[in-house]
């Protein structure tokens, strides 16, 4: 068989079709609702305790440290007040020693020293002015700046400023993490070095992304879902109260609504639904955390570079005589970024030079321009299934907010689909809620708006598409419906949302007469 005609086989194994797509989305609506029910659910459904976003008048400074999977920021945030913002900010990548230490602790020494040198250089004086100064009265130590962590990582949340890790995800692995009062450990470390910072806030990563979004937002729409798709996938929307049974339960809560962070990454690790292939099969068997994440190891960007590897050995060693050496970067675990996938997907020159080039450069494979096609090929199919099965999470979250049905969206679902959308608004009416602001519309019908963040949706070509012709395969939702659906961009939206939750902590202890 020829290198295409192989590649064109198993690209097959990758489509994820109509059926595929509203199968899974009925299911994604099962698992969610069973998150909101009761802990330790596939889906862990976590309550963010965040009651309010913001509507772009929020003012102040604020610090955000964001934990990514790949890299560490440090940023101070503006808040204009105006929807606009400035930021400074500094980046590091994540050293591997951290990743894998032995102490939790170390991780935050790692990032408290790291605050320490961003203070130095961006926020000098109030460093100094701080730790030069004797007064150790309550109105000194108020002069700290109040920093938001945006963590991205399982942790489950009992305030705004308290959370303890459920398990690591994205190759991270410090065991004696899991437990830990996250913010306790961070503020001990950033004591040590006495500097002007106290935590107050912590923010997943999707959290943020969709406070961010609501903030930046054009118009006055109000933001349903913050969805990242980077080194991980996850995302976070707005459930109303009374479907939040397992906080209902607990008595703390009774109305409104509140963020939820789905942890989607997990959503469906038992297998019923998810496509899987052999190279999936070999990517999750030499993972750190075999068997879980299972959504997440199929999208985003830790992965697809790993299935593409498996991808590219097999049609190797079927479809041509080369020997790929034991020694070769193809036979090492991670050796293909998906930015890799990017590039191929983007290569439209005729003789694929670029990609045979990065073939030659990166593994040193000299392909003949119908290997790297087969390359392409497959490529393409992993990032494609990886679109579609985004889309399935966006659209199981519009069905579920019932926003669709709010201003009379036409499409009529059609018998034997996904389940209804639980409307529990007065059809024909824009809800106004706590959480919501005026609608934006697109042919007189409400915006429904998404932020997005992630290296993945940004750069992979034609991911967004692939996430709508999703939404156009589902049931009650259609062609029409996700014509309403906008994506925007939640650049920096870790910072920023960290930093709007830092702020919304300190109203909140104002509110309650009490000062941070
Ligand atoms: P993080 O998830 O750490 O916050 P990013 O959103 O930048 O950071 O995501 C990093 C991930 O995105 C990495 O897995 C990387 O492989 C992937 N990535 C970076 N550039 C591209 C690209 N051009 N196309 C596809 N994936 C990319
Ligand atoms: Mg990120």
């Amino acid at each position: 068989m020829s290198p295409v005609e192989w590649a064109s086989r198993v690209a097959k194994e990758f489509e994820y079709n109509q059926q595929d797509v509203r199968q899974a989305t009925r299911h994604f609506i099962k698992q969610m609702e069973e998150g909101l029910e009761r802990d330790g659910a596939t889906m862990n459904q976590i309550p963010s305790y965040v009651t309010a976003v913001p509507d772009g008048t929020e003012t102040g400074l604020y610090l955000a440290v964001d934990l990514g999977g790949t890299n560490l920021r440090i940023c101070s945030v503006n808040l204009h007040g105006d929807s606009t913002f400035s930021i400074t900010q500094s980046k590091v990548a994540i050293p591997v020693s951290i990743i894998t230490a032995r102490y939790f602790s170390e991780l935050f020494a790692y990032i408290a020293e790291q605050i320490n040198i961003f203070l130095q250089h961006h926020h000098e004086n109030l460093l100094q002015k701080y730790q030069d100064s004797k007064d150790s009265s309550p109105g000194h130590i108020q002069k700290r700046l109040l920093l938001g962590l945006t963590f991205s990582f399982t942790f489950e949340q009992q305030a705004l400023n308290r959370g303890t890790l459920l398990r690591w995800t994205k190759g991270f692995n410090i065991p004696d993490a899991v437990g830990q009062d996250i913010s306790a450990v961070f503020q001990t470390e950033i004591d040590k070095l006495n500097l002007p910072v106290l935590v107050v806030a912590l923010v997943n990563d999707t959290v943020g992304a969709l406070l961010a979004r609501s903030y930046t937002s054009p118009g006055r729409t109000k933001t349903l879902l913050g969805a990242i798709f980077g080194t991980g996938t996850n995302g976070a929307y707005v459930e109303k109260m009374h479907n939040i049974t397992k906080l209902i339960r607990s008595g703390k809560f009774a109305e409104g609504e509140m963020v939820i962070n789905t942890e989607w990454g997990a959503f469906d690790d038992e297998l019923l639904v998810l496509p899987t292939t052999p190279y999936d099969l070999a990517v999750d068997t030499e993972s750190v955390h075999p068997g879980i994440q299972m959504y997440e190891k199929r999208i985003s960007g830790m992965y697809l570079g790993e299935i593409l590897r498996h991808t590219i050995l097999a049609l190797v060693s079927t479809t041509t005589s080369i020997d790929v050496p034991l020694d070769s970067k193809l036979n090492q675990q991670f050796a293909i970024d998906s930015s890799f996938l990017s590039m191929a997907a983007a290569d439209d020159s005729t003789d694929l030079s670029m990609l045979r080039k990065q073939l030659n450069v990166s593994f040193n494979i000299n392909a003949s321009r119908e290997l790297a096609e087969a390359v392409k090929i497959l490529a393409v199919a992993i990032g494609d299934r990886a679109a579609r099965l985004a889309g399935v999470a966006i659209a199981a979250i519009v069905l579920k907010s019932g926003r669709l049905s709010v201003s009379g969206c036409d499409e009529p679902s059609k018998p034997g689909g996904t389940p209804q959308p639980r409307n529990e608004n007065h059809a024909g009416k824009p809800i106004s809620t706590s959480l919501g602001r005026s609608h934006e519309k697109i042919d007189g019908q409400d915006i429904i708006d998404i932020g997005v963040d992630g290296s993945l949706f940004e750069f992979y070509p034609g991911f967004e598409d692939g996430i709508r012709s999703t939404l156009k395969d589902i049931d009650g939702i259609g062609y029409e419906g996700a014509k309403r659906i906008r994506f925007g961009l939640a650049r920096d939206g870790s910072g920023v949302g960290a930093a709007l939750v830092a702020r919304m902590a300190e109203q909140e202890s104002k509110l309650a007469g009490s000062t941070l």
